[in-house]
């Protein structure tokens, strides 16, 4: 497997080794002339982005380049707004990126705001991230010092400001049109689609909402060409990935890697191993707890893209790879996330109102062996009536864990009942 190369990476600064402000930012590459890519239009810029394959790094997985094609060529005012509330349990890497590589993402903002021609663009950073948004702050201020945002932004021609917006610590506000609705101060609810926010989004004016990892590597894409990017990992999956481990491994940490890369030489390399090491792996969550668990005989060769994950019925979402060794109880893992998901629904449809609290006191039920066998079918049952079936898409991630305990741990689930059973009979 070919790792990916020192000079291949865009978060030079992720683990915060040298300071996050203007001047180091500068040596390390950042706003080297962003001037260059604006004079050729915004077309070329969504053109560039296109072609270099980047995808939505928040955890859908969808084009860039083509997202940000949807917005309309009118005169109305546009908005960009980076999503930098990350609330996905797992996942950590945009809070790193903030502390320690802010300069990139307010340039990423500035070429992305010029790209769908937004004057003003928003970062709705999580309220729990005060440490964060107060770096992010101070950049924004230092770029405004050095005439890098506000009128004719670093000599690009463009007018731009960038403001930060502080979250309450909704998870839902996680979701585009919930954020929307918070960052207009009203209740974070999602909203029912279409219209889309490209053409209806913050003020009723178009709008795109890009995650921060997203955003931070715009500069690096366009300064080193739309193909080098693109050649990096598979096809259809390209690029770096900051990928989050987390759980059972000797080392957690926060790692830019190449897309593509097997999963247990992700681990295995970067997080120092398994605890017990390979073979005491019982399972791995790999993309935030929204996506179904993988067990082991999965793990040994499955890797880190979107297709590959997908093939085996599970996810890259935001790159949180939570591992889980033999000493776990999965099925209390597993209700945990329920119980996490119940608490986090809006309330505003049924099947998830009503489905995540289903699934745990179910799952709470089979934990405590207090359950009969047509209780997982039932389970299973309440998780189709939710996905699919919702306005957004908490009532999937609510849905796909406990799919995924059942897809593989079935036969612990029967374990679990069966043997109260027992007990009781004697
Ligand atoms: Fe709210 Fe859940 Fe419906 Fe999303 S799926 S809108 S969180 S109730």
């Amino acid at each position: 497997m070919t790792f990916l190369n020192a000079s291949d990476r865009i978060f030079t600064n992720l683990l915060g080794e040298k300071e996050w402000n203007l001047a180091t930012a500068k040596k390390r590459g950042d706003w080297d002339n962003p001037s260059q890519f604006t004079s050729k239009g915004s077309n070329w810029i969504i053109n560039q982005i296109k072609a270099s394959g980047l995808r939505g790094r928040g955890g859908a997985g969808f084009s860039t380049g083509m997202k940000w094609s949807f917005i309309p060529k009118d005169n109305q005012q546009h908005y960009l707004i980076i999503n930098a509330d990350e609330g996905e349990p797992g996942t950590c890497k945009d809070r790193d990126i903030i502390r320690h590589e802010s300069h990139k993402i307010i340039e990423g903002a500035l070429l992305g705001g010029f790209a769908i021609q937004a004057t003003v663009g928003y970062i709705y950073i999580r309220g729990e991230f005060k440490q964060e948004a107060d770096i992010l702050e101070a950049a924004i201020q230092e770029a405004y010092a050095k005439k890098l945002l506000g009128k004719n932004a670093a000599n690009t021609g463009w007018n731009f400001d960038l403001y930060i917006h502080k979250g309450a610590g909704a998870y839902i506000c996680g979701e585009e049109t919930a954020l929307i609705e918070s960052l207009e101060g009203k209740k974070g609810q999602p909203r029912l689609k279409p219209p889309f926010p490209a053409n209806f989004g913050l003020y009723g004016k178009p709008t795109t909402i890009n995650n921060v990892e997203t955003i931070a590597v715009i500069p690096t894409i366009l300064r080193r060409g739309a193909d080098w990017f693109a050649k990096l990992g598979p096809e259809k999956s390209c690029g770096t990935k900051v990928f989050c481990i987390s759980g059972h491994v000797n080392k957690p940490c926060n790692v830019e890697e190449i897309m593509g890369i097997p999963l247990k030489e992700l681990i295995e390399k970067h997080a120092g191993g398994v605890r017990g090491g390979w073979d005491n792996l019982l399972a791995v969550i790999p993309g935030g707890s929204s996506v179904p668990l993988l067990p082991k005989s999965i793990c040994d060769s499955v890797t880190m893209d979107f297709e590959s994950l997908a093939a085996v019925k599970s996810g890259l979402g935001t790159a949180g790879v939570i591992v889980m060794d033999q000493s776990t109880d999965i099925v209390e893992a597993i209700a945990r996330l329920s119980k996490f998901y119940m608490n986090e629904s809006c309330g505003q449809c049924t099947p998830c109102r009503e489905g995540t609290g289903w699934l745990w006191r179910l799952l709470t039920r089979i934990q405590r062996g207090e359950s009969t066998l047509k209780d997982i079918d039932l389970l299973e049952d309440i998780t189709h009536q939710i996905e699919g079936h919702t306005i957004c898409a908490l009532g999937d991630a609510a849905a796909w864990p406990v799919q995924g305990l059942i897809r593989h741990f079935r036969h612990e689930l029967i374990e679990r009942i069966e043997a109260k059973n027992f007990r009781s009979a004697i």
